[in-house]
């Protein structure tokens, strides 16, 4: 009997660390699937189309939200996200627990969709380390690291709607937490109730068999 995946959606105040986490998970734990999303932003230096994000225009993106294409899109800072379906369906019927980065409005409508996803988020360890990695980072202008900033007040007010948060302050035990908390999750009656099921039936069967 293959277990079927976990969808594990991850959230955070842009900054947090979500996509090192991601990287990480994927490094060190073979059972991951990373979605990869599809977005109107421009690429960032370094970014490559295919690997961080599918990057497409606008036009591109509405013809795909047209043909039912994403399992959920948000539009978010001024840009559209969206995660594409088929893989993520994919690749939980072949067992594999999929990744899903994304913003807390696609997190809401994925956990409608899907309600045995497993809904975490990423926490900085402090407000102010928060803003020095979206300025270390220094890959958006001062203006857009002030909107993001707004957008984390925004997005805090919604985090009672997760199951779980992590808080990336040493980057290896965070990792090493989500890796547990998505593994705990198999555990979970709820997700083995076939196996719960056959051992009902082993048992009359042997009981039954011995009288
Ligand atoms: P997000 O995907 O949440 O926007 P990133 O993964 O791009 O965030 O991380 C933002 C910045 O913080 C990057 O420069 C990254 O190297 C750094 N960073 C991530 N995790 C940690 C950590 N645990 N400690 C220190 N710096 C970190
Ligand atoms: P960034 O521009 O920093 O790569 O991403 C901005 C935000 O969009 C992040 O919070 C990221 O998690 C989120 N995001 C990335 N892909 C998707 C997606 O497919 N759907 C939604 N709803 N949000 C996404």
């Amino acid at each position: 009997m293959r277990r079927r995946g976990i969808l594990a959606v991850v959230s955070g105040f842009s900054g947090a660390g979500k996509g090192t986490l991601m990287k990480n998970l994927l490094k060190q734990y073979g059972n991951y699937a990373l979605s990869i999303s599809m977005t109107t932003r421009l690429p960032r230096e370094g970014e490559e189309d295919g690997r961080e994000y599918f990057f497409v225009s606008k036009e591109i993106f509405e013809e795909k939200v047209e043909r039912n294409g994403f399992i959920e899109y948000a539009c978010y800072c001024d840009n559209y996200y969206g995660t594409p379906r088929e893989y993520v369906e994919y690749q939980l019927d072949m067992g594999k627990d999929v990744l899903l980065e994304i913003e807390i409005q696609g997190a809401l409508k994925v956990k409608e969709k899907f309600p045995e996803a497993l809904l975490l988020f990423v926490m900085p360890p402090s407000a102010k380390e928060l803003k020095n990695r979206l300025t270390g980072r220094g890959t958006e202008t001062p203006d857009v690291v002030s909107k993001r900033l707004n957008r984390a007040i925004l997005e805090a007010q919604g985090i009672e709607n997760y199951d779980y948060i992590v808080i990336n302050d040493d980057l290896e035990i965070c990792t090493q937490e989500l890796h547990s908390i998505i593994n705990t999750a198999h555990k979970s009656v709820r997700r083995n109730e076939e196996f719960i099921e056959n051992m009902r039936q082993e048992l009359n069967v042997l009981v039954k068999g011995e009288k």
